[in-house]
């Protein structure tokens, strides 16, 4: 589960979590992430502060699923930053 300080944390990056591209604030992804998804996935990424926790979670890890990435990168997607 993410705290909503996380999922707060998370929409102001600047950068997004999986390609370090530029993203918008209050997303969870960048643009060309979140166009890879199908649109169910996709959506519950933007807005992520007015959204739910769970379904901000889930939707983070239904996409990290889909991009096929390991768990570390999981972690990652969750706010964590790259030391
Ligand atoms: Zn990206």
């Amino acid at each position: 589960m993410m705290s909503g300080q996380q999922i707060a944390k998370l929409a102001k990056r600047r950068n997004c979590p999986r390609c370090s591209l530029e993203k918008t604030e209050g997303n969870a992804l960048c643009r060309r992430c979140r166009f890879k998804l199908p649109p169910h996935m996709r959506l519950p990424l933007e807005g992520i502060v007015n959204r739910e926790e769970w379904v901000v979670a889930s939707a983070l890890r239904a996409a990290a699923n889909y991009f096929d990435i390991r768990y570390k990168s999981i972690l990652f997607f969750r706010g964590g930053r790259v030391r």
